[in-house]
C-alpha cells in the first residue's frame, strides 16, 4: 500500500497534522479530507506516493523539538529513550 501525505487546510493543527502526516492507505480508499485526531480539514498533498526515509523522520523530530514536544520513545519494558526535544535523555516507569 503506498503512503500518502496529508497537509493541513487553514489554522494551526494539531501535533498530528501540523506539519502534516502521512497515512498508509489503499489506492481504492478515498483521500482523508479531516484530521483523524483534530478534526482539522487536511488536504492530501499531490505528488507520487513515497517511501518514507530514515531523513524524513529526523525532521519530524526536529520540528517537534523546535516547538517546545518532546518526544520518547520507548526501548523496553517501562524504558523510554529521548528523540526529540527537551528533558531527560530517558525515563524509567519503575
Ligand atoms: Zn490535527
Amino acid at each position: 500500500m503506498p503512503i500518502y501525505e496529508y497537509a493541513p487546510l487553514d489554522g494551526p493543527g494539531c501535533a498530528l497534522c501540523c506539519y502534516g502526516f502521512e497515512r498508509l492507505q489503499r489506492v481504492s480508499e478515498p483521500a482523508l479530507t479531516h484530521c483523524p485526531a483534530c478534526g482539522g480539514a487536511v488536504r492530501r498533498v499531490l505528488g507520487a506516493p513515497q517511501v518514507v526515509t530514515g531523513q524524513a523522520h529526523v525532521l519530524k523530530e526536529k520540528h517537534i523539538a523546535r516547538h517546545g514536544f518532546t518526544q520518547y520513545r520507548r526501548v523496553g519494558k517501562g524504558q523510554y529513550e529521548k528523540t526529540a526535544g527537551k528533558g531527560p535523555d530517558t525515563i524509567s516507569g519503575d
